[in-house]
């Protein structure tokens, strides 16, 4: 059985889903390494700041886990070194 596939929306329709998640406290959000697994709060993870941005890595397997950059037209977040983030609601 197929279920019937939702209609395409525009990036607009994730503004509010999104804005709840980067609101959210990062200190106290969960995160699971893509690396090896673990999950742990970000608040126990090792981070590495720089002129050039902030580099958060497993306390586990030091695998990164995001990368901020700040610059004046805004701030660049990868977390691909993450398989999930959970913020509490
Ligand atoms: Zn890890």
């Amino acid at each position: 059985m197929t279920l019937p596939r939702p209609l395409p929306l525009d990036g607009n329709a994730a503004a509010g889903p999104l804005a709840a998640v980067l609101a959210g406290d990062a200190t106290t959000a969960t995160a699971r390494c893509a690396g090896c697994g673990a999950t742990a709060v970000l608040a126990t993870a090792v981070v590495y700041r720089t002129a050039m941005g902030t580099v958060v890595r497993c306390a586990s397997c030091e695998q990164v886990l995001a990368v901020v950059v700040e610059r004046p037209a805004g701030a660049t977040v990868s977390v691909r070194g993450c398989a999930w983030v959970r913020v509490a609601g």
